[in-house]
């Protein structure tokens, strides 16, 4: 792995360098897949890129490729997981837009075939 997370002083940062654990969905070289440790759904992973980019709003056109790759992995980790009928796909962004940690992360969830589908989401609450 790249030294991109040497400063990287976030939760997200310890799991890329290995000082906390995860639960593992999947690895390759620009990407980290795993279970949020939190779920708010059956299956609740999240997918972070390798590169500390702390938000979705510090992106820079260098990143359009890699952002591409993390997307188009979604449906396939999706899939994996159990979610192959649907799920829902989170990128909260900021101190406004509920953001808890600063490297950048998609959120993915959903119940399983049989569950309950998931509820619309509904304004501020
Ligand atoms: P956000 O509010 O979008 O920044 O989401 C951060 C997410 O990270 C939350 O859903 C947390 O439950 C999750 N989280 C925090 N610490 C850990 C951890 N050590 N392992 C897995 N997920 C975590």
């Amino acid at each position: 792995m790249s030294n991109h997370n040497d400063n990287n002083s976030t939760i997200f940062g310890k799991i890329l360098r290995g000082e906390i654990p995860c639960k593992k969905v999947y690895e390759d070289d620009d990407f980290l897949a795993f279970h949020d440790i939190k779920p708010m759904a059956e299956v609740h992973f999240l997918i972070i890129p390798k590169k500390f980019i702390p938000t979705l709003a510090h992106v820079s056109p260098e990143d359009t490729t890699l952002l591409g790759k993390m997307l188009a992995l979604v449906p396939v980790l999706a899939k994996e997981q159990g979610l192959g009928d649907g799920f829902r796909t989170a990128i909260n962004t900021g101190k406004l837009g509920g953001q808890d940690v600063y490297h950048l992360h998609i959120h993915v969830f959903g119940n399983r075939p049989g569950g309950a589908p998931l509820r619309v989401l509904s304004g501020a609450d």
